[in-house]
């Protein structure tokens, strides 16, 4: 079972990624985007790290919507509303118990992943975080690692596609030949994910 403190790990994980990939991932959103989509990330899980830093919530769910009220609020670009809404819904579904399973967590992120889905209106294939995280929610029956190892593969998949969602589609067929900075970034959220899985496991054992 997973307690409020490992979802805590698993954003303060995120944060320290999207702080050493920043400059990454402003870069991939140069010549299909705006170019600041590190920056717009920093600035969002750096706020979530203060916030869940102040007053640390004493349930899974609580700290998944701690995250993404603050993402929301603190990210101007697309990006925000939308991580923001993944980990509102999540830790929505997760409900207030003090701890969750895997499988429980599994099926929050899929509503999680849906309302991502609803709110920007994109399927996978439209060059988009959607592309990361739909196949790792199907691996992430298998394992966390799994699940991070397809998302990376999800996002390197986006570059051949033409992008039909957000500002990579005002270049049409020019925004072929690049990778989605948001399947990117998505990627990172899910390695952070596998990572504080296995630091989980190393601890003692049957404590997950
Ligand atoms: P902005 O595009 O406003 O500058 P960011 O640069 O922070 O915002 O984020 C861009 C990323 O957001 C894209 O790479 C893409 O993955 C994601 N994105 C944009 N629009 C949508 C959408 N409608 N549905 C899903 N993801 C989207
Ligand atoms: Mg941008």
């Amino acid at each position: 079972m997973r307690d409020a403190d490992f979802f805590r790990r698993w954003m303060v994980a995120t944060a320290a990624s999207v702080e050493r990939e920043a400059d990454r991932l402003t870069e991939l959103d140069s010549p299909i985007g705006d170019a600041d989509h590190g920056s717009n990330l920093l600035r969002g899980f750096t706020a979530v790290r203060t916030a869940l830093d102040a007053e640390p919530p004493d349930t899974p769910g609580a700290v998944l919507q701690l995250a993404g009220r603050t993402l929301i609020s603190t990210v101007g670009g697309a990006s925000g509303p939308l991580y923001g809404t993944l980990l509102r819904r999540t830790g929505k579904e997760l409900g207030d118990g003090s701890e969750v399973g895997d499988e429980e967590l599994r099926e929050a992120l899929r509503a999680g992943v849906d309302a991502v889905a609803r709110l920007g209106g994109a399927a996978p294939g439209d060059k988009t975080m959607l592309d990361a995280w739909t196949p790792a929610i199907d691996a992430l029956a298998t394992s966390y690692r799994a699940a991070a190892d397809a998302a990376e593969e999800g996002a390197e998949a986006t570059i051949p596609l033409v992008a039909r969602k957000g500002r990579a589609s005002y270049l049409g067929e020019r925004s072929i030949g690049h990778q989605d900075p948001g399947a990117t970034s998505s990627a990172l959220l899910l390695e952070a994910l596998a990572d504080t899985a296995d630091a989980d496991g190393a601890g003692a054992g049957g404590a997950s």
